[in-house]
């Protein structure tokens, strides 16, 4: 045999093995997952957004729906100052918007630095089922949402006007924790057909650099959904997230058997080692496909809410430095 042959039938085998691999670890988690009852789990304390998923699960909706009436609730609450309307401006006053959503199928789309549109989760769907793309932006983004009927608002509010005017007298940029400037809601939800769907909605860092993405709309980092597996959410500083694909991370890692929260453990301790001592918040959200949550922070201040069997429930995350 030569050489060149003996080498691809080296990599045929090889490839064959890891399909049959997969297959053996699809089936082996398709038989255990049972899921009786419908969850759905949201960073931060957002409590009412979480409880309309839980809701629009209980009515029969499938996961990604779900998870966008639980985002809309925020994106249309003015006193949220890290999400839609409301949401804090960049460094030029300009509120900007990131999303992304992710559907069992493993279908995605998302939109950034979207402006006057308040629905971006909403949004970022329809570039998923709408176009032929996964990724708009900017003008292109808000031309495709008038076009589908979103209308123009304008996303500064009077209260985040004056915060940002505030800011601007020093304008100093120092993103610490949680304390003000985290709080991107993302949603995961599993519905009564054992199906996974999320969503990850931000107006990102307050007063960041003008045109500056973070991890939310970007598939793998803010969001990511393996239906065979599970999904991960993120929250905090997007270019700590982003440099760890984080929540492709985590999904990977409970592929290899890690439970959701010992998953999101590890991803937040990759960022830990690489950091001597951060000054800054970040958070996973996990879901495996069986409905076990789990998630970890970096700092103190992070929880999130679950909603099963009716109940509405907020938990503490301990944080790696205490
Ligand atoms: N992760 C978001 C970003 O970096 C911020 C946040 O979670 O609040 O844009």
């Amino acid at each position: 045999m030569n050489r060149r042959l003996f080498f691809n039938r080296l990599l045929i085998g090889v490839g064959a093995a890891s399909i049959v691999k997969e297959k053996a670890y699809a089936n082996k988690k398709k038989n255990n997952s049972v899921v009786k009852n419908p969850i759905s789990i949201c960073t931060w304390d957002f409590k009412e957004a979480n409880f309309q998923a839980g809701m629009a699960l209980e009515t029969g909706k499938d996961a990604l729906s779900s998870a966008i009436i639980g985002a809309n609730v925020e994106e249309e609450n003015p006193k949220n100052s890290t999400v839609g309307y409301g949401g804090a401006p960049d460094r030029e006053g300009t509120v900007t918007l990131d999303a992304a959503v992710m559907d069992y199928k493993g279908n995605c789309g998302s939109v950034l630095g979207v402006e006057k549109i308040i629905n971006v989760s909403s949004l970022a769907k329809d570039v998923m089922e709408k176009t032929p793309h996964v990724i708009l932006s900017g003008k292109g983004a808000q031309n495709f949402a008038l076009n589908n009927g979103y209308k123009l608002n304008s996303l500064l509010t009077d209260d985040s006007k004056k915060k940002w005017m505030e800011w601007k007298k020093k304008s100093v940029y120092n993103p610490k924790t949680n304390v003000d400037n985290h709080d991107t809601i993302g949603i995961l939800c599993l519905d009564k057909k054992g199906n996974i769907g999320g969503v990850c909605s931000t107006s990102g860092l307050a007063y960041k650099m003008e045109g500056r993405i973070g991890d939310s709309p970007i598939i793998g980092s803010g969001l990511y959904i393996d239906n065979n597996v599970g999904g991960a959410v993120a929250t905090g500083m997007g270019e700590e997230i982003i440099k760890i694909v984080g929540s492709f991370l985590v999904v990977e890692l409970m592929r290899n058997g890690k439970t959701p929260k010992q998953a999101c453990e590890e991803a937040i301790l990759r960022i830990y080692r690489k950091n001597k001592s951060p000054k800054f918040q970040v958070a996973f959200l996990a879901l495996d496909k069986q409905g076990n949550s789990g998630s970890s922070c970096l700092q103190e201040g992070f929880s999130y809410y679950r909603y099963k069997n009716n109940i509405n429930k907020n938990l503490k995350v301990k944080p790696i430095i205490n």
